[in-house]
């Protein structure tokens, strides 16, 4: 043999070794993680409501070795591992579910249903997976017990509430989460979905989703008969031409090539057809990727709606409430980058792809906001034959919170698993002065 080709043969039975490794530690966590899974999956909670869910994960984890504290933020969880001197790096899972009706036809389908916060009864699934993120961060919490002598520092692993309803990460930092727990040199995540094959996970270095606003507004006029509108100012009407203003945003002021959604949702106003109404609210989604934009669109509505009213005679300047707001999650390149070998080297070099962001959004922003680097990745979920057949006919498969979104678990499991103990693994091999050197936590 060539050195050249010595050199290789090292190099290959290395990242062998890492993956047979990966994979037998992972195959004897497998068991437990799966009848989790098949738990959890069964008995969904809604967000805010996820005391069992959050109860079984703490028993579990306490049973792992690890010192656990419920109640953060709601029914949040941390449990913290210490393992010697070097960095603190966060795991984060979400725990809860969503008021959808299962349809996937599964065995072991969701029938529960629960009363919602207006006291409504509905449906609850695991439609967005995140049963699959509690039972895969279990097992790497047992992995990462199991083998304290492949790593150091603190292990700092948290199960969020109400992530879908966009409180719940927020709530734990207010409760003290980076202050009566360490704050961690770099957070951790993964979110499944079916837009990538089971076995592979995706990178998106940068932003890697959207800014996402919820406006309300509420135009005043000045109501009266139908038939005497020369009495009345018509907030029907000034709604009318507020709502096609409002498609000149991002066509006309918005950069080419700048991402930009706005979109009216919902328009309310009017009881009977004879009678022109006092007011009309509307609700509009405004979805960015770069927070300069963010600030043009949000000025731009402001604007043409206070405009319009004007134009029209309107007796009051209207209400324009933005009453929930989510920042786009960041994953800083360096970072992202860094955790690309070692994902390739557990999982094979081909199923560890770059993409570009999506548009849906989520809070793990909120961490990142308190200055802490995010790693931010997607997992693949869907079944490979399924995947390959909607690919080849043009469709697409189930997204998240569809009644029928139903990962290939098994696969998607075992990945998850591998995915996060690689990454872990590597962060808790570095130095905290080495992370923070590499990372940066807002967007250039
Ligand atoms: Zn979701
Ligand atoms: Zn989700």
């Amino acid at each position: 043999m060539t050195r050249r080709r010595l050199v290789l043969f090292a190099l290959l039975t290395a990242v062998a070794c890492a993956q047979s490794r990966s994979s037998k530690e992972v195959d004897s966590a497998f068991p437990e993680a799966k009848a989790f899974y098949l738990d959890l999956h069964q008995n969904p909670e809604l967000s805010s409501h996820e005391t069992q869910t959050a109860s079984k994960l703490a028993t579990r984890l306490r049973a792992a070795g690890y010192d656990v504290t419920e109640h953060v933020g709601g029914t949040g969880i941390v449990a913290i591992l210490k393992n010697g001197a070097g960095p603190t790096i966060m795991l984060r899972t979400e725990l809860d579910a969503l008021p959808v009706e299962e349809k996937t036809g599964l065995p072991y389908a969701s029938k529960v249903h629960a009363k919602d916060d207006a006291g409504h009864d509905v449906p609850v699934m695991h439609a967005c997976g995140h049963d699959v993120h509690m039972a895969s961060l279990l097992a790497t919490a047992e992995i990462m017990a199991r083998s304290r002598n492949t790593w150091h520092g603190t292990l700092m692993l948290i199960g969020q509430p109400a992530e879908e309803t966009i409180g719940g990460a927020k709530a734990m930092v207010s409760d003290g989460l980076f202050a009566r727990f360490p704050k961690p040199d770099v957070a951790v995540a993964l979110h499944v979905g079916n837009e990538l094959p089971a076995g592979m996970v995706s990178i998106t270095p940068g932003i890697y989703n959207t800014n996402a606003d919820s406006i309300r507004i509420t135009i005043y006029g000045k109501g009266g008969h139908g038939a005497a509108p020369h009495t009345t100012v018509d907030p029907i009407v000034i709604a009318a031409r507020t709502i096609l203003d409002f498609q000149t945003i991002v066509a006309r002021e918005i950069k080419p090539g700048e991402m930009g959604v706005v979109t009216v949702g919902y328009v309310h106003a009017g009881t009977k057809n004879n009678i022109i109404p006092d007011e009309a609210e509307m609700g509009l989604t405004v979805r960015t990727y770069k927070q300069e934009v963010r600030q043009q669109i949000l000025a731009s509505i402001a604007r043409i709606t206070k405009a319009e009213a004007a134009a029209a005679n309107a007796p009051r300047e209207p209400a324009i409430d933005r009453y929930e707001g989510a920042d786009a999650v960041y994953n800083d390149p360096k970072l992202a980058e860094r955790l690309r070998a070692p994902l390739e080297a557990a999982l094979g070099k081909g199923n560890v792809v770059i993409e570009g962001p999506i548009s849906p959004s989520e809070d793990f922003s909120v961490f990142v906001e308190q200055g802490v680097p995010g790693f931010y990745f997607s997992l693949g979920g869907a079944d490979p034959e399924k995947y390959s057949q909607a690919k080849a006919s043009g469709t697409h498969l189930p997204s998240n919170h569809s009644p029928f979104f139903a990962p290939d678990v098994d696969p998607a499991l075992h990945t998850g698993i591998t995915a996060e103990v690689a990454v872990l693994r590597n962060l808790l091999n570095t130095s905290p002065e080495e992370l923070h050197k590499l990372a940066a936590t807002r967007q250039p």
